[in-house]
Formats: C-alpha cells, sequence, structure tokens
C-alpha cells in the first residue's frame, strides 16, 4: 500500500463510492476507506433490503385480489427465514458488485477506519498507519437516532429490523417519518400486529396535507393503529419478555419489539474532523459549500453527512459534482431544488415540488386539481382503497408547481414526472400530452378544471 494519494476517501457508500471512481476515472490516485461492509447504508441496510421486504409485504393484498380475477389456491404462508437468508445473498451480490466497480476503476479499497488527523493526512485505526492525500473525502453517511427514553436500548432501529431472528407478534414503531411509515407497512403486510406512535398531529410532517392524510386513513384501513399527539415515556421488560411501553397519555401497552424510527444523525463521532479545523453546523453535520467543500480546503463532505437532503441519489450526485469539480475541471453544483422521492409505505407516495401549502405561501394564486378514483385492478374487488392524483399549478403562470400522488406504483410515475417538472412543465404542456389508456398515469394529462384556488394563500369559494 502505498501511502499518498491525490484523494483519499473516508466511507464506501453511494456518494463516496461515485466521487472515487469518477475521481479515479479522471485520472487521479484514489484510496477509498470502509470499516463496515462496501455499499453504505442504501445497499446493505436501507433503500434496497427494505424494498425487498417492501415487496415480500404486498403479497397478502395481491393474493386477496387474485381471487376475484378467478384464481384459487391454498392458504398461504409466509417464512421470514426465508426472506432474510434471501435478502442477505442478494445484498452479499451487490456488495461483490460495489467491490468489483472500485476494483475496475482502479480504487484501492482499505478495509479498515480511517481517522482525520489533519488537512491532508488520514489514520488507519487498525493498520495503525498514515495515509497522506491532497484532498480528503468524508462520505460517512449517518446512524439511526434514539430517543433518550428509559429502557430505550431494548428497542431496535433499521438497522437491526433487517436481522430480526423472528418476527414479533406485535411491534411498535416510533416516528411519523419515511422510515417509520415503510416498515409500519411491512411489518402489517407480513402479518404483525402494528402500532405506528407519533408525537405530532398527523404522520409524515413536511408532506402534502392531503398525502398524509389519505396515507394515514389507508394505512388504518389496512390494519396498522395509528397513535398521534403521545410519546414514550419509559419501557421496562415484563416477564414474558415483551417490553411494556409507557406512553405519555398514561397508557401501558406491551409489544414484541419496539422500532425507533425517530431520525437519523451525522456519522461525526471520532471523525478527526477537529484536526483539519472542519466546521460543523447546527445539526452536528458537516458544513459544506455549494461544491462540497467544508471549512478546510482540502476536505470535502457528500452525502448524509452533510445534511443537505439525506438520499442516495442526492449523495451520488453530489459524490459526482465533487469529481466533476475537482478532477475534470467543471465546476458543478447540485441543485437541491426540485428532488422527486417515492415513499415505500402501503400506500405508495411519489412527491416532486412544492406542497399545496407551501405553494399557497410562495404564490399569490394557484391552482389545485385532485383527482381521487379507484386502481382497476380493485374494481372486481370489494377493496376500498383508492389512488390520489394532486397537481399544483402556478395561477399566473400556469406552470406545474407540485405534483403528489398516492397509490400503486406512483413512485415509478413521479420519476417522469420529475423531468417535466423540473424542466419546468406547465399545465398546458401536461395537457397537450395524449393519454395512455387504461392506466392510472393517464390521468395527469386529462385533469380538467382546477378543484379549487386559492389566492394569497386563502381558498377561493
Ligand atoms: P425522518 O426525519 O423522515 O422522520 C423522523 C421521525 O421521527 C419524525 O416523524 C419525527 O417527528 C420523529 N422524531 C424525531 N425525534 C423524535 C423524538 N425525540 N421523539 C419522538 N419522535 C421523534 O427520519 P427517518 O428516520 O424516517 O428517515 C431519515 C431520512 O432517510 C429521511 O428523512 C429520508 O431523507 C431518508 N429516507 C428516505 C427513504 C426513501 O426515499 N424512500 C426511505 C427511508 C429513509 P417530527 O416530524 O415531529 O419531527
Amino acid at each position: 500500500m502505498s501511502s499518498h494519494y491525490d484523494l483519499v476517501v473516508i466511507g464506501a457508500g453511494s456518494g463516496g463510492v461515485r466521487a472515487a471512481r469518477m475521481a479515479s476515472t479522471y485520472g487521479a490516485k484514489v484510496a477509498i476507506i470502509e470499516e463496515y461492509r462496501l455499499g453504505g447504508t442504501c445497499v446493505i441496510r436501507g433503500c434496497v433490503p427494505k424494498k425487498l421486504f417492501v415487496l415480500a409485504s404486498r403479497f397478502p393484498e395481491q393474493f386477496d385480489v387474485a381471487q376475484s380475477f378467478g384464481w384459487s389456491f391454498g392458504e398461504p404462508k409466509f417464512d421470514w427465514a426465508t426472506l432474510l437468508a434471501n435478502k442477505n445473498k442478494e445484498i452479499d451480490r451487490l456488495e461483490n458488485i460495489y467491490g468489483n466497480i472500485l476494483d475496475g476503476a482502479k480504487v484501492e479499497t482499505i478495509r479498515d477506519r480511517g481517522v482525520v488527523t489533519g488537512p491532508n493526512s488520514v489514520r488507519l485505526a487498525k493498520a495503525q498507519q498514515e495515509l497522506t492525500a491532497d484532498r480528503i473525502l468524508v462520505a460517512t453517511g449517518g446512524r439511526p437516532f434514539v430517543p433518550n427514553i428509559p429502557g430505550a436500548e431494548m428497542g431496535i432501529t433499521s438497522n437491526e429490523a433487517f436481522h430480526l431472528e423472528k418476527l414479533p407478534k406485535r411491534i411498535l414503531v416510533n416516528g411519523g417519518g419515511y422510515i417509520a411509515v415503510e416498515f409500519a407497512g411491512i411489518f402489517a403486510g407480513l402479518g404483525v400486529e402494528t402500532t405506528l406512535l407519533y408525537r405530532g398531529d398527523q404522520i409524515l410532517r413536511g408532506f402534502d396535507a392531503d398525502v398524509r392524510e389519505i396515507v394515514a386513513e389507508q394505512m388504518k384501513a389496512r390494519g396498522v393503529e395509528i397513535k398521534l399527539n403521545s410519546e414514550i415515556t419509559r419501557m421496562d421488560r415484563c416477564a414474558s419478555g415483551n417490553i411494556d411501553v409507557s406512553f405519555s397519555t398514561d397508557e401501558v401497552v406491551d409489544f414484541g419489539e419496539v422500532m425507533f424510527a425517530t431520525g437519523r444523525v451525522p456519522n461525526i463521532e471520532g471523525l478527526g474532523l477537529e484536526k483539519a479545523d472542519v466546521n460543523l453546523n447546527a445539526g452536528r453535520a458537516i458544513h459544506v459549500d455549494a461544491y462540497s467543500q467544508t471549512s478546510c480546503p482540502s476536505v470535502y463532505a457528500v452525502g448524509d453527512i452533510t445534511n443537505r437532503v439525506a438520499l442516495t441519489p442526492v449523495a451520488i450526485r453530489e459524490g459526482a459534482a465533487f469529481a466533476e469539480t475537482v478532477y475534470n475541471n467543471n465546476p458543478t453544483a447540485v441543485d437541491h431544488s426540485i428532488i422527486p422521492t417515492a415513499v415505500f409505505s402501503e400506500p405508495e407516495i411519489g412527491t416532486v415540488g412544492l406542497t399545496e401549502h407551501d405553494a399557497g405561501s410562495s404564490h399569490a394564486k394557484i391552482n389545485v386539481y385532485i383527482s381521487t378514483f379507484r386502481p382497476m385492478q380493485n374494481t372486481l374487488t370489494a377493496r376500498p382503497e383508492k389512488m390520489m392524483f394532486k397537481l399544483i399549478t402556478d395561477g399566473e403562470t400556469d406552470k406545474v408547481l407540485g405534483v403528489h400522488i398516492v397509490g400503486p406504483t406512483s413512485g415509478e410515475m413521479i420519476q417522469m414526472v420529475g423531468i417535466a417538472v423540473s424542466m419546468g412543465a406547465t399545465k398546458a404542456d401536461f395537457d397537450r400530452t395524449i393519454a395512455v389508456h387504461p392506466t392510472a398515469a393517464e390521468e395527469l394529462v386529462t385533469l380538467k378544471s382546477p378543484t379549487y384556488q386559492l389566492e394569497n394563500g386563502i381558498r377561493l369559494a
């Protein structure tokens, strides 16, 4: 192992790997240091295994619907151990691919813990060796945050949820964000009695109000108990081995597992950032400029460690922009303003652009178009679930400001809609597009007159 590099990357997750391979492709001598597994949160214990679990959890509904289409079969049975083993195999395969990609790009992969010891030096904790580099990129991501509650150590986070030996009979999921709603859907779909506990008035703070309401309603219809305006005050192990959870509402209920999905914090501890005078911001994330450069000119940071927008594709884009800027002489800043995103809850959410509330507060006039209907696959069944399409436009320029979809495949749809919205499409552009029939997505181009309008944030009659 040679010890001087053009670039040393700490953390082989989505952002770090993309930056390392691009920098190397542009001719830099690059090492990437990873203490755990290659691929980071997304591949190892985030998006990818989560989506596999989501897919597994959706089969019971499909079995139900299939019968209305004439299918019959014996009682379906689910085996958690099989899902876990197959998931692990797939994650191993993906991790190998990450390793091959790095090797193929001639990036040196070092399996160790990297600690910054100065603006141009990183110490390998296990090998006890010092590396020097013209630049250091910190891409160490984040980890689950667990509130300081007596007994909280008995709970699990998403990290452990991917390795549970068996599914509990009853689970409490604490939190009302992405991870909480996704895991509540997974557990409920797999037959676990699931309670979602959120401290506020409605889950999914920050999402459009109609999305929040329809998702909460349909989660309840699918058997998830949603407890609002309540918090955990303590947790105690009871004689049965379950956990007695005391709530701020004075109730005590026992659960087989308690999962905290109460946010994530940047992984900065023990990284030695103070040795390079790297400034942090209020959320104890690394403060960076538009080009991901920190207060120390030779140190850069991308991904969740910077807490800009904690999404894998954003980290990848930031990693690529860093390499482009520094190693290809092409200054590139990531535009964080329009980011399409999906939540793989049940029902699924796809969203891009402004919520009605934000559009109403930032624009003098807005038009709101809403369409709700039963998706075709439910029309032969008694299932009541509906889809929702909501389009928000600027009343003065006709520009589409926000699109919010709830229901099957909305994550797939929003990727395409995101292209149009980021190009600045108007409602007239949507309307001019010929519908694809019969699909749910055609709703986007067939919305006629506004459902209602807002002027200066006030809804017109
Ligand atoms: P979120 O920030 O989305 O949600 C955290 C939730 O925990 C909020 O409901 C918050 O409440 C609540 N909370 C925070 N602190 C406490 C506390 N002390 N006591 C009780 N409740 C608390 O974080 P997640 O962990 O769900 O996800 C982290 C990030 O990962 C997301 O923001 C997202 O960017 C990304 N992600 C993306 C996915 C996707 O793209 N599909 C999937 C999973 C994660 P409040 O709203 O009141 O603050």
